[in-house]
């Protein structure tokens, strides 16, 4: 029997009881309401890059056991720049680390494109025309995996180097991780595949596409040409192309611009053979204001050689096995969208996972949240990166005499300002 006091004491105390845990949940994951019946989950990431790092980070504050596995030695932040589109604005806030990066990154306004030897405007994007203020940011690849892993180890999330990984194997609602040295980790509740483009997770391996690009990073150029708050690029047809994308500062503080020189494969090794001087003059008939910059580069090992893929993995679950990131779905930098995809697929997994239900349900709201914008941005990948990295006359073509003329009119420039800023089709949480 159930007095009136009981009662009474149930009334007050029950609202707080709920508001206090949501209150705990809330200060504990940063701006998410935690409210999944599954109990303490346990799961390992196969892959410590920009979605491997950013899903750590947002499942162990959800106060679930993480475990991240990669085949790095030590933390490796590899290579050079990235483009932080508005997209992934929410989920740098739901990570905490917005004002972070928006100090050390670049504000971008425009991308700029023209090409050569007219000079001619054929790529001009303005954030500002989707919303005033609107824009992305530049950033050193290194810069934001140093966030990230910091981010994921204060989190709780346990790192594991020297792991690599080479398959799983899944009995009855659990799933084990194997390396390539023999050893079996495990059981986990779930395996986030985040291995990148040649994940051994994925059956869809495919060989690098024609065209990568050399990259470097440089120290930003005291000059009038220079787009301090714009990436741009020169272009001759699609065979040869030279950018510059402001980065921000690097780990000394000085600010920087990533330099990149389209490239395919098979001519590498000759690029190699080639004197310095011979491939500078090269970049400069295409750019000639980049001869100053480009003195800062005074051995080939300056230059880091990219290799680009596209590969659509068309399970994204597979039982216990999910995929994110590359490991899903890998795509030219054209669009500059990888690290944004992987970021958004990072925060749409750990917000299904905190829906009441089972871990079957949550994937398939996971696959729901992210399939359509991934595969949006997949086809608009495949369609438009021959038009800047190719051998064809015809999308060059297209490009400047067809397109080019149609950027100039409002529709089609916010059309395009969308797609630059990941923003079509993207499913709002
Ligand atoms: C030159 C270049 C420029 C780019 N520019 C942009 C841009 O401007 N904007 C943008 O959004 N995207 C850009 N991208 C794409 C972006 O970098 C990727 O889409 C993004 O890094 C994908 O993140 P991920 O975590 O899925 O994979 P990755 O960042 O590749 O991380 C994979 C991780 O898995 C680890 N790993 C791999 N295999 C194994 C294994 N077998 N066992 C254990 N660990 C393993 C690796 O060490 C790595 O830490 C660019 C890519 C390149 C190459």
């Amino acid at each position: 029997m159930i007095s009136c006091f009981d009662r009474g004491v149930c009334f007050v105390a029950e609202p707080i009881a709920i508001y206090s845990i949501k209150l705990k949940n809330l200060i504990f994951s940063r701006g998410y309401v935690v409210d999944r019946a599954v109990g303490v989950l346990n799961i390992a990431i196969a892959g410590g890059g920009i979605a491997g790092l950013a899903s750590a980070c947002l499942l162990a504050r959800r106060g679930w056991r993480v475990r991240v596995f990669d085949k790095a030695e030590k933390p490796l932040p590899v290579g050079s720049g990235l483009i932080l589109q508005p997209s992934s604005a929410d989920v740098l806030r739901a990570l905490g680390i917005e004002a972070e990066i928006a100090r050390k990154g670049q504000v971008l306004r425009r991308l700029a494109g023209r090409v050569q030897p007219s000079g001619r405007l054929v790529l001009d994007v303005d954030y500002g025309s989707l919303n005033k203020g609107a824009h992305a940011i530049g950033i050193q690849r290194d810069v934001l995996y140093t966030v990230l892993l910091k981010e994921a180890r204060a989190a709780g999330a346990e790192i594991v180097f020297s792991s690599e990984v080479s398959g799983s194997l899944e009995s009855e609602g659990s799933i084990h991780v194997l390396l390539k040295d023999g050893q079996k980790h495990g059981p986990f509740d779930l395996l986030v595949n985040a291995l990148g483009a040649q994940s051994p997770l994925t059956k869809t391996i495919r060989p690098p596409m024609g065209f990568g690009a050399l990259w470097a990073n440089l120290v930003v150029p005291e000059a009038d040409w220079y787009m301090a708050d714009g990436l741009e690029q020169r272009y001759r047809q699609a065979r040869k192309m030279a950018g510059m994308l402001p980065t921000g500062e690097d780990e000394t503080g000085a600010q920087t611009v990533a330099f990149f020189w389209s490239l395919e494969h098979r001519d590498f090794d000759q690029w190699r053979a080639t004197p310095l001087g011979q491939w500078k003059g090269e970049v400069v008939a295409l750019w000639p204001e980049l001869e100053q910059p480009l003195q800062a580069i005074t051995s080939h090992d300056d230059l880091i050689m990219a290799k680009y893929f596209h590969r659509t993995h068309l399970q994204p679950v597979e039982g216990r096995l999910v995929h994110i990131g590359d490991g899903w779905h890998a795509a030219s930098p054209q669009l500059g969208q990888g690290a944004n995809m992987a970021l958004l697929d990072a925060m749409a997994l750990a917000d299904a996972l905190s829906r009441p239900g089972t871990i079957e349900q949550a994937l398939k709201h996971f696959v729901r949240m992210r399939r359509f914008h991934v595969y949006l941005y997949q086809a608009i990948s495949w369609l438009f990166t021959p038009f800047y990295q190719s051998r064809s006359s015809f999308q060059p073509w297209l490009r400047d005499h067809i397109t080019a003329p149609l950027l100039r009119w409002w529709p089609v420039q916010k059309l395009l300002a969308h797609i630059v800023a990941g923003t079509l089709g993207l499913f709002k949480r």
